[in-house]
């Protein structure tokens, strides 16, 4: 996959008709905009599906209730008309743009800042889901960042410095959850676990530790179940693919597809062995204690190296720290640094889908694929053919 640079998409593309690169199904602005909604929605409605029915999973028997149902459907809509609005207007607004400028295409008003401006619906989630989307976003663009400085010779990121990173980040990170263990309201945060509030000296018992029960217990617990969280997502991922073959996908499962469960497992087990052990040796509990097993915990990313993880620790660590500044007033509250970031972060990464897909992470591909219902790989498609017999 090349790179397309600026040069080469304005000296090809600039005077083209909007149908040849942006909707090449149909000639008309209007009426190929009846194909690209309709292919939007089910793209969504598909996409958003198997997102919702994983997370409401994740939650558990809770969903079952009745108003609790009611809310995941609504939700589940929210997000469909979501993506359908986002999908289908990056088209007609790239058209409108083009009409705009006098019938031409700008590198960057193709997919850039038509993705930038329909960011905006992100309002149509509710808050709480919101700003886990725009943290995803950033992490993606940080990713997309570290790997063009990486590739540019600028910076090199070998497994011991990612790995660095993701300690750091972890430490950080778990620091900063159990400060506001306390809190009501916590920051909605991914992350791979929650550590618990740290204890407060009490004379009706002598438990230094966090948990209850013996150490060893809620060690081996920890790892246990995050280990089999691990399998059942991987199995899940090569399983689910191929379910038409299982038994093919079951004889293919080799040693590595243990590693995300090895990983998982082995994060929460150093995370807790270390807090365990310092509880004990001190005869209290602190907050502090999670610097420490933060940072040896992130020792486990040897067994699943992912860039995308080290970055989400740090830039989880970040949110939680933002919303205190949020909090203390520092920032003001009417200022939408959320919103404008979410929309910056959309339009830099679509873009980079299209013009520089060698260092854009996977991630983007899959969803706008997705959301899209294949329609992006065809104007991609187009869009590569065009620029191919240009150059000859
Ligand atoms: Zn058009
Ligand atoms: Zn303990």
């Amino acid at each position: 996959m090349a790179e397309i640079s600026k040069h080469m998409f304005e000296s090809t593309c600039r005077d083209l008709h909007c149908s040849e690169i942006l909707h090449p199904w149909d000639r008309s602005c209007w009426s190929s905009s009846i194909q690209t909604y309709k292919d939007s929605f089910i793209g969504s409605a598909r996409f958003y599906a198997v997102i919702h029915l994983v997370q409401n999973a994740i939650r558990g028997k809770k969903v079952l209730e009745k108003n609790e149902l009611i809310k995941a459907g609504e939700y589940y809509i929210r997000s469909t008309i979501l993506g359908a609005l986002i999908s289908g207007t990056c088209v007609s607004l790239s058209c409108f743009l083009r009409f705009l400028i006098g019938r031409k295409i700008n590198y960057y008003t193709y997919l850039m800042i038509p993705n930038m401006i329909n960011g905006v619906f992100i309002l149509l989630e509710p808050p709480s889901r919101r700003g886990l989307i725009i943290n995803l976003f950033s992490n993606l663009v940080i990713e997309y960042w570290l790997r063009s400085l990486q590739r540019s010779g600028y910076i090199s990121l070998g497994t011991s410095k990612q790995m660095l990173l993701f300690s750091l980040g972890s430490a950080l990170l778990f620091y900063l959850m159990r400060l506001e263990g306390e809190k009501k309201n916590r920051t909605p945060l991914l992350w791979l676990f929650t550590p618990e509030k740290v204890r407060r000296k009490t004379d009706d018992t002598n438990n230094v530790c966090p948990h209850d029960g013996p150490c060893l217990q809620y060690i081996f617990k920890g790892s246990a179940k995050y280990f089999s969280a691990g399998l059942a997502f991987t199995f899940a991922k090569t399983i689910l693919p191929k379910l038409r073959t299982p038994l093919k996908a079951l004889s293919s499962i080799r040693g590595r597809h243990f590693s995300m469960a090895l990983f998982f497992g082995s994060y929460i087990g150093i995370y807790r062995a270390v807090i365990c052990f310092l509880c004990r040796k001190r005869g209290y509990d602190s907050a502090l204690y999670a610097l420490p097993a933060g940072y040896a915990a992130g020792l486990s990313f040897l067994f699943k190296p992912n860039l995308g993880f080290a970055i989400a620790a740090l830039t989880g660590a970040f949110k939680i720290y933002s919303t205190t500044l949020y909090e203390k007033k520092i920032l003001p509250e009417k200022l939408q640094l959320p919103l404008i970031m979410y929309c910056i972060c959309q339009g830099i990464l679509f873009h980079t889908r299209f013009m520089h897909p060698d260092v854009c992470p996977s991630y983007v591909f899959n969803l706008m694929k997705s959301v899209t219902n294949g329609r992006s790989d065809k104007i991609y498609k187009r869009l590569l053919e065009i620029l191919k017999i240009a150059s000859v």
